[in-house]
């Protein structure tokens, strides 16, 4: 093996530099992975690939970036319980104590301990480069029939809207409205629709997510927003509004349509970050007896349960992946992903170079 890899750095300013870093070793309880797909987030973008904005948990520490990485063991440090060389396995983005209430909750993502709470990508080398270390306790196993793609789908976006969607419950009751149609957005159909959705109504402001949900027969309607927006979920759910809403836009008027849209009684959840909202209480949540619920990324426990989901129900994140670029191309592809004409973005390794 080489000693030496290629690796992605976001230094700010929207450009991506290219380094030949050390291929680190395994310590107790970790393991080296082959990356094999490692997927961009659009928390990439916006916290720390066009500028370092983020703080505390987003605060990234000039660390190989990616967090959303899958691929293969190819070496092992003492001490493993579970995994082995040659298993598939995804990366659950952070790594926590493992011994405060919301790491033994499985929510990583909340660990309370500033010291050993480091995220991938962020406080600790990520997914964008040849290999990268990993704890066991942070591995999920990719079943045979999911893709390496499918696994670095799921170790962010998916996870996440999956998380949003089983809080707010989604059954063959529901007309579904899903605002923003960013890969968060796109994953909401798809998993709703998996869900037993009985209509699934979409918007975005770009045209070309429109046009991508409705090619890819994830919404049944899907429009651009505008001043009618509300009026067209209105015509479509026989005057009511959608039992259930997912905030994917981050965007005071796209949380406003999600919550107006849902109807009487319904549950509606913001999975979009950033930015702002203004509500009227009074008419748009007390009166009608409505529920907003948050949600940020997911439990290690609920990502194993979904990647058994997608197997049963033969459903493959990666069909929402648009454009794949080898790491030597990642300014493109990190390029790409900040204008946003793009559905996923994914930096691919052998097989999964297509
Ligand atoms: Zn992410
Ligand atoms: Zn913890």
């Amino acid at each position: 093996m080489n000693k030496k890899m290629l690796a992605a750095y976001l230094p700010g300013n929207s450009t991506v530099e290219l380094k030949e870093v050390d291929i680190p070793a395994p310590g107790y309880g970790e393991v080296l992975i082959k990356t094999k797909s490692s997927t961009i987030c659009g928390s990439d973008i916006r916290a720390i690939y066009r500028e370092h904005l983020g703080k505390g948990p987003e605060a990234y520490q000039n660390k190989i970036c990616g967090h959303e990485p899958c691929g293969q063991i190819v070496q092992c440090g003492p001490g493993l319980r579970r995994f082995k060389e040659g298993d598939r396995v995804i990366v659950y983005h952070i790594s926590g104590c493992g011994v405060c209430n919301d790491c033994r909750r499985g929510y990583m993502i909340s660990c309370s301990n500033t010291k050993y709470r480091r995220a991938y990508g962020w406080q600790r080398d990520g997914g964008m480069a040849e290999y990268m270390l990993a704890e066991e306790k942070d591995l999920v196993a990719l079943p045979d029939s999911l893709t390496y793609t499918d696994g670095a789908q799921v170790a962010c976006g998916f996870g996440t809207t999956y998380e949003g969607l089983e809080k707010i419950g989604i059954s063959g009751d529901d007309a579904v409205l899903v605002v923003g149609l960013g890969p968060v957005g796109l994953a909401s159909c798809m998993l709703a629709k998996a869900l037993g959705a009985e209509k699934i109504i979409a918007f975005d402001t770009v045209q070309s997510r429109v046009d991508l949900a409705l090619s890819k027969g994830l919404a049944d309607y899907a429009f651009v927003s505008g001043a009618d927006s509300l009026d067209k979920v209105h015509e479509l759910t026989g005057g009511f509004g959608c039992e259930r809403a997912v905030d994917c836009s981050g965007n005071t008027y796209g949380r406003q349509l999600a919550v107006r849209g849902t109807r009487e009684w319904g549950k509606c959840v913001f999975i979009g970050e950033g930015g702002t909202v203004e509500l009227n209480p009074s008419p748009d949540m007390l009166h009608p007896q409505k529920t907003i619920y948050g949600s940020w990324v997911t439990s290690i426990w609920r990502m194993e349960v979904l990647v058994e989901h997608l197997v049963r129900w033969g459903i493959h994140p990666e069909d929402l992946v648009t454009n794949r670029f080898q790491l030597k191309d990642a300014t493109q592809a990190y390029k790409l992903m900040s204008e946003g004409k793009c559905g996923k973005v994914a930096i691919v390794y052998d097989e999964e170079i297509k």
